[in-house]
């Protein structure tokens, strides 16, 4: 914790409880799954306080101490300007501290460095094909989208690698490329697309050499810590102040309607008003852990997610509020969630990343295989929102992760596969099959009340048997003609990713047969977030859009809380903080250089 911070040093290192802990009560009820609706009290408040005290001001107000709003700070102190940073958790870096630290940029400094050309129209043509695959036109000057949504995207090639650049120029930060377990730079998540022409390398982290142990996550292995770690080295040097447990509740206005400054909850009896000189930037993250929001947005059900308790979405309603137009609210960066474990903690410590394991399978509570077990995350999760028109039924709703004592063996702690030392709830067992498919059934029964009543189909372990056999035919061959599991670039290279390498005398390697005799082992998954990526909708200067496409005067945002420019698509490992690092720092530039109000 450094001395900028308003955090009581005394306190001690934050843990991810602090967040449960806070006396915030917009987080209330997060930990419990249930939602206590902080955004209904914003209006009242916000009025009720006035705006015309200050209790500080700055030229840009940053909302939110993520990948975004740091990058904001960066740009607007490198434009002259001073900032305030605000963030409502008792620590700082939101989603990003927990994340695995990757980021995606086309065109990059390594990829340059290997010679390899990552063409405008090449990386533009791949990014719009998957953000917007039912549009796409190949050879449209567009590309078959919106005059608006290409101007987004092509605003990311063409300031992604310069951004980063800067920020290698500029922070600590230093680039290495994201490796497999071959020792090869990461391939994109459809790296086998015709469309996608460079395939490997787009994706980087941060060299983590010098950073010292994650405090905040310490459970988490990914680099994101790191990452702010590296961008923020040089924060205490510059007109940057972090505030720590400031829950920004609205935005305020001037005379004239124009925004002007924030109202905060800092834990006073009352909000009180910070004055932006210039103006404000929200990089506020997501929504998953604003359950109604969720539910009435987003295009299936969802249990939870590994977003950091504060994306509670609280820019939509302050952004429709201001008169802002949302969009991509459907979408989110999907990842599967143990579902028992979400039920109890919303904000779940990690999602199901790469489903470990080669003698295993996903089935469904009819114990068919519904999804290519190997497929990223982003791609597998939404095989839990398939509606079965005849049934009247979620089929997948939930999805049972069965294994055997193999994988059981060689890829005990590698999640949601226990270590072989540890006992999780949410691990379920059997001797047979049949004693696996009583006890799943007394589990759903305990979650009867969260399902919808959801039971294994009566046949369900004749029909297990069934597509065991099948698997286990089809692992000796190699070849999966149901899923094509272990057929794409990207699923091999997960593959062995933080797991040891199994041996597997098979010629697939994410395949292996499932044994014939128990013990075996289940968990039950369901959909879930990273986090969501719909919001307001921005221009490539960061500005945040009206009703009739106007840039609202003064209000900027980048990262989860707007609609994101990526659509759909989850292009790569990455795909996330590529984007927000960059409309971040977009939003920051352009927010340091409005005219300071007089
Ligand atoms: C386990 C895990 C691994 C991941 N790995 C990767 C990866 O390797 N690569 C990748 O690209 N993506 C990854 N992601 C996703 C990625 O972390 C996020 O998409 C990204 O970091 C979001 O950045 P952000 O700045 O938009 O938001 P955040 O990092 O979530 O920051 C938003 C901040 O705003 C604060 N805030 C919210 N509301 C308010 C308010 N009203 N007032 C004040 N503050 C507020 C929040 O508390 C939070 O600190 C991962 C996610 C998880 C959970």
């Amino acid at each position: 914790m450094s001395p900028y911070e308003s955090r009581d040093a005394a306190a001690g290192p934050v843990t991810a409880d602090d967040a449960v802990r806070s006396r915030r009560a917009v987080l209330k009820g997060i930990a419990a799954g249930s939602f206590a609706a902080s955004t209904s009290l914003l209006p009242a408040r916000a009025e009720a306080a006035g705006a015309a005290n200050w209790v500080a001001e700055a030229d840009v107000l940053i909302v939110g101490s993520g990948v975004a709003g740091t990058a904001a700070a960066l740009a607007a102190t490198s434009r002259g300007a001073s900032v305030i940073m605000l963030e409502k958790l008792p620590f700082k870096g939101g989603t990003t501290a927990k994340s695995g630290g990757v980021f995606w940029i086309p065109d990059n400094a390594w990829l340059k460095r290997q010679g390899v050309a990552d063409t405008r129209i090449d990386a533009l043509r791949y990014m719009v094909r998957l953000a917007h695959p039912q549009r796409y036109a190949a050879n449209d000057p567009l590309l078959g989208i919106s005059q608006a949504e290409f101007d987004l995207i092509a605003a990311f090639y063409d300031n992604g690698s310069k951004v980063l650049d800067t920020l290698v120029a500029t922070t600590g930060l230093k680039l290495v490329p994201w490796t497999t377990w071959e020792g090869k730079a990461y391939p994109d998540y459809y790296s086998d697309l015709p469309e996608n022409t460079v395939r490997r390398g787009r994706s980087l982290v941060p060299d983590v050499s010098g950073h010292p142990e994650r405090v905040i996550w310490p459970n988490n292995g990914g680099a994101g810590e790191s990452l702010l770690w590296a961008l923020q080295q040089g924060f205490d040097k510059l007109p940057i102040q972090l505030l720590l447990d400031h829950a920004v509740l609205d935005v305020t206005r001037d005379a004239s309607g124009v925004i002007n400054g924030l109202m905060v909850d800092r834990g006073d009896a009352a909000p009180v008003a910070f004055k932006a000189k210039r103006a404000v930037v929200f990089a506020s993250g997501g929504f998953t852990h604003h359950p109604e929001l969720a539910r009435s947005h987003l295009k299936g059900h969802i249990w939870g997610g590994c977003a950091a308790p504060g994306s509670t979405g609280d820019f939509v309603a302050i952004a429709q509020r201001a008169g802002a137009v949302l969009g991509n609210m459907s979408n989110a960066w999907w990842g599967q969630v143990p579902v028992e474990v979400a039920l109890k903690t919303r904000s779940v410590p990690v999602d199901v990343w790469s489903t470990p394991g080669d003698s295993m399978i996903q089935v469904n509570r009819h114990g068919r295989r519904f999804v290519n077990e190997k497929i990223q995350y982003n791609e597998r999760t939404q095989a839990h929102f398939t509606w079965d028109p005849v049934k009247g039924e979620y089929p997948n709703l939930l999805g049972f992760m069965l294994w055997d004592a193999r994988t059981a063996k060689h890829y005990a702690g590698y999640d949601p596969i226990p270590a072989a030392s540890a006992k999780l709830e949410q691990i379920i067992e059997g001797a047979t099959l049949e004693q696996l498919a009583a006890n799943i059934d007394a589990r759903l029964a305990k979650i009867a009340t969260h399902t919808g009543g959801l039971k294994l189909d009566k046949d369900f372990v004749k029909t297990l048997r069934g597509t065991i056999k099948r698997y286990n035919a089809a692992a000796k061959k190699g070849v999966d003609e149901d899923y094509s599991r272990g057929q794409a670039t990207i699923e091999v290279a997960f593959q062995f990713m933080n797991a040891a390498k199994a041996p597997n005398p098979y010629p697939n390697i994410t395949m292996h047969p499932i044994a014939d005799a128990g013990p075996y082992y289940a968990v039950i998954l369901g959909a879930g977030t990273l986090d969501t990526k719909g919001g307001p909708v921005i221009n490539p200067n960061g500005q945040v859009l009206d009703t009739r496409s106007q840039p609202i005067p003064r209000l900027y945002a980048a990262g989860n809380c707007i609609a994101s420019p990526a659509g759909a698509a989850y292009w790569a490992g990455g795909g996330t903080i590529g984007p927000a690092m960059t409309f971040g720092y977009l939003a920051g530039a352009a927010a340091a250089g409005e005219a300071v109000r007089t």
